[in-house]
């Protein structure tokens, strides 16, 4: 018997390259478009130290990978789906670059500051 997705009332059928997240296609993509709305919040008011920025990109990256496998897997996807992770790529790329942006806006607001503070 071929997994279940762990979202309740979801009979979707979970492909090989999500049984460690337990999740079908579309509830994987939805997963991840949630989580990257946080991280967006979360990055919104100012930029996060570079550890977290690190941690947020593996996450990006690794969702990323896991998405593109489930993408060119063997199980077949709907056209809605496939526009569906097709977006959710572009939420993860949008997320890196406002999160690039933010570095830099925050960088570039250090450098004017120590610059002031020089005699
Ligand atoms: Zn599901």
């Amino acid at each position: 018997m071929e997994p279940a997705c762990r979202i309740f009332g979801c009979k979707a059928a979970v492909p090989a390259e999500l049984a460690q997240e337990s999740f079908c296609p579309l509830h994987f993509a939805v997963s991840v478009e949630q989580k990257c709305a946080d991280l967006r919040r979360e990055t919104v008011g100012g930029a996060p130290d570079e550890g977290r920025r690190a941690e947020i990109v593996r996450y990006l990256g690794e969702a990323g990978q896991t998405l593109a496998r489930v993408a060119t897997g063997n199980q077949r996807l709907p056209d809605e789906l496939k526009a569906r992770i097709l977006n959710t790529f572009l939420t993860l790329m949008n997320l890196r670059e406002n999160m690039e942006r933010a570095a830099a806006r925050q960088k570039t607001k250090m450098e004017v500051a120590n610059q002031g503070t020089k005699p």
